[in-house]
């Protein structure tokens, strides 16, 4: 827990599975038109913060071709408002907002990234103690 608490300290976000590691969901996954990428989720752990973000880091994934992983970051917000994008890549925005709506679409992922934030937070509380 030390590399977190030193996150903690220096208000860098945290990946879900560094907190929560061996489960079946580390990671999220996505297909967009021939595109596979592979997702992790970051959040903020001040215990008062109301920031409701998560951060997602998209990495794209070349199942047969040592290529080097391409990847965009975003910060989403949980509440519904949207998303800002933090770093393109090589992708174009109109590709990151496609990949976005394509991803977001589904309920059950925005649900469990809430849920997963809330998850977060409690761990923080408890660290904190
Ligand atoms: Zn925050």
């Amino acid at each position: 827990m030390y590399a977190v608490l030193n996150k903690m300290a220096k208000g860098i976000t945290v990946c879900y599975s560094e907190v929560f590691p061996n489960q079946d969901n580390d990671f999220f996954h996505c297909a967009y038109i021939g595109k596979l990428f592979l997702i992790s989720d970051s959040y903020c752990m001040n215990p008062d913060c109301l920031c409701e973000e998560a951060v997602l880091h998209f990495v794209q994934v070349y199942p047969r071709e040592e290529r080097k992983a391409d990847s965009f970051m975003v910060s989403y917000k949980l509440n519904g408002r949207g998303y800002k994008i933090h770093d393109y890549g090589s992708f174009s925005k109109r590709e990151i907002q496609a990949i976005m709506m394509h991803f977001t679409i589904d309920d059950t992922i925005v649900n469990l990234l809430n849920e997963r934030y809330k998850e977060m937070k409690e761990k923080a509380k408890e660290i904190l103690g």
